[in-house]
């Protein structure tokens, strides 16, 4: 069993890279993706550990990016080679653009009449602080009960408190990451919604290698439906469960959501041989 999807506390997970690989460890993976949100600290935290235990790391990173005025998640993955120094730079810029939202996001927040500093907020992260952790400062301080009624009532992109951040536009993103050697793959393709096939297509044409078939939040008939289409556009699958830890109870490593998950380790060798 492998899973090439999981996120660490240097995002917004909440297992550290250490306790991520125990993780890994205890539920017998063969290889474990750390893909953060717009940061690579945790991989290379990750990785010494994972060498140690015997563990296949890859190293991989998840960006947020703007395609047609919308927000699509895109994983790269430096599976054969580590991604060059370059590309590290450019994920530093996402974390200057970050915490500059932040401070609006903060200070738009105290607008409304709330009681909150970025020094909070960036107290609950680590190498980024994102609008989950401006969730978690919300429910800690009894402003919501829980982190869905933060993003409904103040974080969502139609809420109150919302402001928005400078995010590259996906074409880029997807030259990036073919520039520093990885291999791109869009994540949870059912959030593309009704016309994922046509999106794809477009996708396919700017330059993206792959397709998340396999996902959590997927049936299997989306599964079935997503390997079809990466079939006809000529793209490589790639598959996890996203697991985040106590951010999302209800995933599991490995095996995803109600054992949902059983992702072939072929995969990831034919990820390497195309890298
Ligand atoms: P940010 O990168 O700071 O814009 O935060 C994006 C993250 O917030 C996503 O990766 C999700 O984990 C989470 N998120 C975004 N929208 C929602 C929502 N409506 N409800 C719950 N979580 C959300
Ligand atoms: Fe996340
Ligand atoms: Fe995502
Ligand atoms: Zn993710």
């Amino acid at each position: 069993m492998i899973d090439l999807h999981s996120h660490t506390n240097e995002s917004d997970g909440t297992f550290t890279p250490a306790e991520l690989i125990q993780e890994a460890l205890a539920t017998g993976l063969e290889a474990l993706g750390v893909t953060d949100h717009d940061t690579l600290a945790g991989y290379d935290a990750a990785a010494p550990l994972a060498a140690a235990a015997g563990l296949d790391a890859v190293c991989g990173v998840e960006v947020s990016t703007k395609l047609a005025g919308r927000s699509v998640h895109l994983l790269g993955y430096f599976a054969a080679r580590p991604p060059a120094p370059e590309f590290r730079e450019w994920l530093n810029d996402m974390q200057v653009s970050r915490r500059e939202r932040n401070v609006r996001m903060a200070a738009k927040l105290r607008s409304l009449g709330i009681d909150i500093t970025l020094e909070e907020v960036e107290a609950k992260g680590r190498s980024l602080a994102g609008r989950p952790h401006f969730a978690r400062v919300l429910v800690e301080k009894g402003y919501v009960g829980t982190t869905q009624e933060a993003f409904d009532r103040y974080l969502d992109s139609s809420a109150e408190g919302y402001v928005q951040r400078r995010e590259p536009r996906f074409e880029e993103a997807v030259e990036r990451i073919a520039a520093a050697g990885g291999i791109s793959s869009v994540a949870h393709p059912i959030r593309l919604g009704r016309d994922a096939e046509r999106q794809i297509g477009g996708m396919q044409a700017m330059g993206l290698r792959a397709l998340e078939a396999y996902h959590s939040d997927h049936s299997p008939r989306h599964t079935a439906e997503f390997l079809e289409i990466a079939r006809r556009y000529g793209l490589a699958i790639t598959g996890g469960s996203d697991f985040h830890g106590g951010a999302k109870p209800n995933i599991r490593l490995g095996s995803g959501h109600n054992n949902n998950l059983a992702i072939p380790r072929w995969l990831l060798d034919h990820l390497r041989a195309l890298a």
